[in-house]
């Protein structure tokens, strides 16, 4: 079983955190430090660690999290304009929270997709 993190606690809503969307296998919360206009999570309800960890059992769910983000993306006016969905996975990504998550990001030119590094 993988181990828990606040976001299990956001799912559960034991913690306060602005749920935008929630069913019975995903939810979408704004995410506390925002780098963007719209800047919401979207996360499996069930804890899976990293992309690394996802089994075939994971596929309807971690389909399903592109529907929500562009009826998402619709609702927070920036389908229009163009948004981008991140994941990171693992230390080099500078994963922070081992509960597999999509960013979902916009409202503004988001730039470069990576820093250059030299
Ligand atoms: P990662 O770096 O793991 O891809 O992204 C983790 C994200 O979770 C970060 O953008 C961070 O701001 C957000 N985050 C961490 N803790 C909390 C929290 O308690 N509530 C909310 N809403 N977002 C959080």
């Amino acid at each position: 079983m993988a181990e828990e993190t606040i976001f299990s606690k956001i799912i559960r809503r034991e913690i306060p955190s602005d749920i935008v969307y929630q069913d019975d296998v995903l939810t979408a919360f704004r995410d506390v430090n925002p780098q963007a206009p719209t800047h919401i999570l979207i996360v499996p309800n069930h804890v899976i660690p990293t992309v690394s960890d996802v089994t075939a059992d994971d596929e309807m769910v971690l389909g399903k999290i592109f529907t929500v983000a562009a009826k998402l993306a619709e609702q927070e006016g920036i389908a229009a304009g163009g948004y981008r969905l991140i994941v990171n996975c693992g230390a080099d990504a500078g994963q922070e929270v081992y509960h597999l998550h999509v960013h979902l990001l916009g409202g503004r030119p988001l730039g470069p997709m990576l820093h250059r590094s030299g």
